[in-house]
């Protein structure tokens, strides 16, 4: 009984490695699928347009400030959210994504009102606040380069994280699995006790993991926001406008939304749900360290 045990335990553990591993590495080495996944498609299945502006930031960024010599090594799209992301890197085969937020297809206050976007149920969009929020949709080139600047500073430059990300998880589980599975020889519990011991040590492992996890992906995005802004003084202005404007425009929907503005938002406007990108820092943090960047002074 206690053999077949274990053995489900081991095949259950083997079948986690190998997910943990296709779920890490896909995205990186066939940065495609996160297109297809995340990317905002108009009513015929058919992928929406980026945006001239925003390739035209993209090619002026790419050679000028990350070196990149073809542009087709990466290919941009729009993301289906309200936030950028990006997979894959130019030293793989398989190339780069880059996604650039939803938002960023606005770029008059009517092709906000016509997006369908809900400024809230009694806000009237011409109302001191709804033209805030309208406003507050609008990016400005400079803050277009800036989150170009910061996927781009992940798909060049950071293939150190995307190796930890990718190879830490399964990593976790096996010597996870590894010292649990030894507890039996080393302390001779009853079977019971011994159960329990190796469930506390999976929680306390995964908390540990969970914690240095994203303590990791917070120095990542940091690095990622801080290579984007020393590209030129403009970038760095972006940084603090995307941040500052992102922060003011939740700051106003979590008094505007009612009790959902509440679940999702601090006062200061930080994110509190619980989405692909909670594990990233505040955005309060993030604005902090790019004004420094922003108002040191320039050599
Ligand atoms: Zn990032």
């Amino acid at each position: 009984m206690e053999v077949a045990f274990e053995k489900l335990v081991r095949s259950i553990v083997r079948l986690g490695i190998g997910g943990l591993l296709l779920v890490g590495a896909s995205g990186e080495l066939f940065p495609r699928i996160c297109k297809e996944w995340y990317g905002l498609k108009d009513e015929n299945g058919v992928f929406v347009e980026v945006p001239d502006r925003c390739h035209k930031q993209f090619d002026e960024v790419a050679k000028k400030y990350f070196g990149l010599k073809n542009a087709d090594e990466v290919t941009l799209f729009v993301n289906r959210d309200f936030y950028a992301l990006s997979a894959g890197s130019t030293l793989l085969p398989g190339g780069a994504v880059l996604g650039v937020p939803r938002w960023y297809l606005y770029q008059t206050k009517e092709d906000v009102e016509n997006s369908g976007i809900q400024l809230g149920k009694y806000i009237n969009r011409d109302s001191e606040v709804g033209v805030a929020v309208t406003k507050s949709f609008l990016p400005t080139d400079d803050m277009i380069a800036f989150t170009i600047g910061h996927e781009l500073a992940h798909i060049e430059h950071h293939l150190d994280f995307k190796t930890f990300f990718t190879f830490s998880p399964p990593l976790w589980l096996y010597l996870t699995y590894r010292v649990a599975s030894s507890t039996r020889k080393c302390f001779r519990l009853p079977v019971v006790l011994d159960a329990l011991v190796k469930l506390c040590i999976y929680g306390f492992n995964y908390q540990a993991y969970r914690l240095a996890g994203q303590k990791v992906r917070h120095l990542a995005e940091f690095s990622a926001d801080e290579i984007s802004a020393k590209c030129d003084p403009r970038m760095a202005q972006g940084g603090v406008d995307h941040f500052a404007t992102t922060l003011k425009r939740n700051a106003i929907q979590r008094v505007v939304l009612g009790e959902k503005g509440l679940e999702c938002y601090t006062e200061e406007g930080d994110d509190i749900r619980s989405t692909s990108i909670s594990t990233h820092p505040p955005l309060t943090e993030r604005l902090l360290r790019v004004t420094a960047i922003c108002d040191a002074p320039q050599d």
